[in-house]
């Protein structure tokens, strides 16, 4: 199929290394990476909090009784819909964690499939991401 972009980067190795040298995280980053992730995990705790109000009411749904069926209607379809967000952020959740950890062990940053440094624009925009996009999208199947 394919080459592995494995496989042309090992071809090229010095250039590889430069690249990987010049973008090699500094503590400073590390530290703004770590207070993203603490930021992003604090907004998902009070989601997560907000989400569960909506799936599971307090109230043991006493707001239903004297609704009609068409509120009881959206009032199943937006349970389900909240319970597919909390499902999500928990997920999420779980990712912030994983890369809190691996700030502490000192492997944040690495990807996970060919073990080069993720470009700090994806860390940017996905500060828990495990994979570079080469090998996310590989892992994807896209
Ligand atoms: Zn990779």
């Amino acid at each position: 199929m394919f080459p592995l972009p494995l496989a042309t980067g090992a071809a090229r190795g010095p250039d590889i290394l430069v690249f990987s040298m010049t973008r090699k995280l500094n503590p400073e980053d590390l530290n703004r990476y770590r207070s993203l992730l603490r930021h992003v995990r604090r907004e998902l705790f009070s989601d997560i909090g907000e989400l569960e109000d909506d799936a599971f009411p307090r109230d043991g749904g006493v707001r239903a009784t004297g609704d009609d069926a068409a509120d009881l209607g959206s009032d199943s379809y937006s349970k389900e819909f909240s319970l597919d967000l909390l499902a999500r952020d928990k997920a999420t959740l779980g990712e912030v964690d994983e890369a809190l950890g691996r700030l502490q062990s000192g492997s944040f940053g690495c990807c996970e499939g060919c073990q080069a440094r993720i470009p700090k624009v994806r860390l940017n925009a996905l500060p828990h991401a495990r994979k570079c996009i080469g090998c996310q999208r590989e892992a994807e199947g896209i």
